[in-house]
């Protein structure tokens, strides 16, 4: 049973569509996928039309009815054995993410393990769809909340995370009850399709979790179809607030997550080796495509600012960049010529808007890999607010350095960005880091920690333009977001007792 899906995705020219437990083609428009440490086209993606789109929703809703009244307990037997299958498969699952997302292997491990956490935490459904119950509200009355599946529920999930992110949706969307389609990202769906398999061979009912591939097409009949209850979207701004507005527009709950221009402030008693360190990983890391990566570090001082880029400048000399299957790398490529050549423009604008690059990865070049979407690490000082590079997510292995005056500048900064993703600071001084937790305008904050990317028993999301909606993603937030709630108020009058007709509001007085 374990090698069935891999064989198969592997003999698949191109990546259709599951829908109901089964593939389904529907190919008529197809996308290239490419591996981007070689520029080579490996497969095709399959663009899914609208029809294709409406199967998998008429799927989902025709298998919602037996799913929601399936007991909880039940629900967690499966995702128990998805987990262990999903650890069975991990270096298959992982291959293929570095193979269409360019992240070296080890960063993709990591990826995977946190999407796992997520399964963990769907294990614990039949805990946390606990209700609450309170006896005698009034006489003879009680009283309980529950908490209902939503019914078809849709995820949108962007290029940068192919595994993690649609498991921070669909596991607590169908352990709470809910029947799921997800619409990964055109850029790298086949690590998503396998999961689907996966979870299909843990003993899921057909037409309870469903993946459809696809652009705009796709996402719009998600948006437009009024048996799709509600809609997680995770990816770039533009986008989410499209996301947001059209689904809220068309009845939905939408939670719509964005993209960051995630700072770190680096006051003068940090310890500078650790981050040094911290930076490093956090900005080039997975060549700079996430959402939590740090793309920019307010120094406070110019003494630490000179302290600051001399080391980075050190340590980026020893940056391995290359194919990410090989395990000396330590940065990969970017994901697509296209995206290539956008950050690239972004390093020249910097240049013409005045910043002093001081690492330029531009020249790079990888042996063997020439067709390959490599672009080096490149470091800015002396970047100003009123630049774009400092403004727009750049999503590449590019940080800016800007120099402030002092602790409460540098989080004046942050504050006025229009991004609230991620942000964390480093320092030795517990006051200035409680300061600045307490009155930061961000969603997730680290202290000396670079990326505080929530666990999953804690929840997932930004402030400001970086997520639009009210709830976070995965964790306790999630359970409120897939289900609604339901308070019932139950009397059983003692036989023989007559009830008056009351005009006054029901109490207690
Ligand atoms: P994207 O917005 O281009 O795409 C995300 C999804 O939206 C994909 O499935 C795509 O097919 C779809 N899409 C794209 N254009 C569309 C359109 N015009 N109409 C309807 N659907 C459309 O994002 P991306 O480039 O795949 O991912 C990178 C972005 O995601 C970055 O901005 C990053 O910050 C953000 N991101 C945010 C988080 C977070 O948690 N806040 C996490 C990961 C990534």
């Amino acid at each position: 049973m374990n090698a069935r899906p891999a064989e198969k995705l592997a003999s698949n020219a191109v990546v259709g569509h599951f829908i109901n437990g089964r593939d389904v083609a529907d190919n008529a428009r197809t996308q290239a996928i490419t591996n981007p440490a070689t520029g080579k086209v490996t497969r095709q993606v399959a663009l899914a039309s609208r029809g294709t789109v409406e199967q998998a929703i008429a799927a989902a809703a025709a298998a919602f009815p037996a799913w929601r009244n399936t007991p909880p307990a039940k629900r967690a037997r499966i995702m128990f054995r998805f987990k262990t299958l999903l650890e069975e498969h991990a270096d298959a699952i992982v291959a293929l993410l570095t193979n269409e997302h360019g992240k070296v292997l080890d960063d993709a491990m990591g990826e995977f393990q946190r999407g796992i956490e997520v399964v963990d935490y769907a294990c614990g459904i039949a805990e946390l769809l606990k209700g609450e119950h309170t006896k005698n509200v009034g006489p003879d009355i009680d009283s309980w909340s529950e908490f209902q599946p939503l019914g078809v529920v849709a995820g949108i999930t962007p290029f940068n995370f192919p595994a993690m992110v649609p498991m921070w949706m669909f596991p607590m969307a169908i352990a709470c009850g809910n029947t799921f389609v997800l619409k990964p990202s055109e850029k790298d769906p086949s690590a998503p399709m396998f999961i689907a398999r996966l979870f299909q061979q843990s003993g899921l009912p057909d037409g309870v979790y469903n993946v459809v591939n696809g652009d705009k097409e796709a996402v719009d009949t998600l948006l437009e179809d009024p048996r799709v209850q509600a809609i997680s979207f995770v990816g770039s701004t533009p986008i989410a607030e499209y996301i947001y507005t059209t689904g809220t527009r068309n009845g939905k709950r939408v939670q719509a997550l964005g993209g960051a221009k995630n700072h770190a402030i680096v006051m003068p008693d940090a310890d500078i080796d650790n981050t040094v360190s911290a930076l490093m990983g956090a900005a080039y890391g997975s060549c700079g495509e996430r959402c939590m990566a740090i793309s920019v570090a307010v120094c406070v001082g110019d003494e630490t600012a000179d302290t600051i880029v001399g080391r980075l400048s050190k340590e980026l000399q020893n940056l391995k960049v290359g194919n990410g299957t090989e395990s000396c790398n330590n940065m990969g490529p970017l994901v697509t010529k296209a995206h290539h050549d956008k950050v690239r423009s972004y390093v020249d604008l910097g240049v013409e808007e005045g910043a002093e690059l001081v690492v330029d990865g531009r020249p790079l070049r990888v042996p063997g890999h020439e067709e390959g979407f490599f672009l080096g690490a490149c470091l800015f000082d002396k970047v100003t607010p009123d630049m774009r590079i400092y403004r727009e997510e750049i999503f590449g292995p590019v940080l800016c350095v800007v120099r402030a005056v002092s602790q409460e500048h540098a989080m004046q900064l942050i504050n006025e960005h229009e991004y609230g993703n991620g942000t964390c600071i480093f320092t030795r001084d517990g006051e200035a880091a409680r300061y600045f937790a307490d009155n930061i305008q961000v969603g997730m904050v680290g202290i000396n920690v670079p990326l505080p990317v929530p666990v999953a028993m804690h929840s997932f999301g930004g402030w400001k333009r970086s997520l639009f909606g009210d709830l976070f993603a995965y964790g306790p937030d999630s359970v409120r977001f897939y289900t609604r709630r339901k308070t019932i108020t139950q009397r059983w009058p003692k036989g023989g007792v007559r009830d008056k007709a009351q005009f006054s509001f029901p109490s207690n007085l």
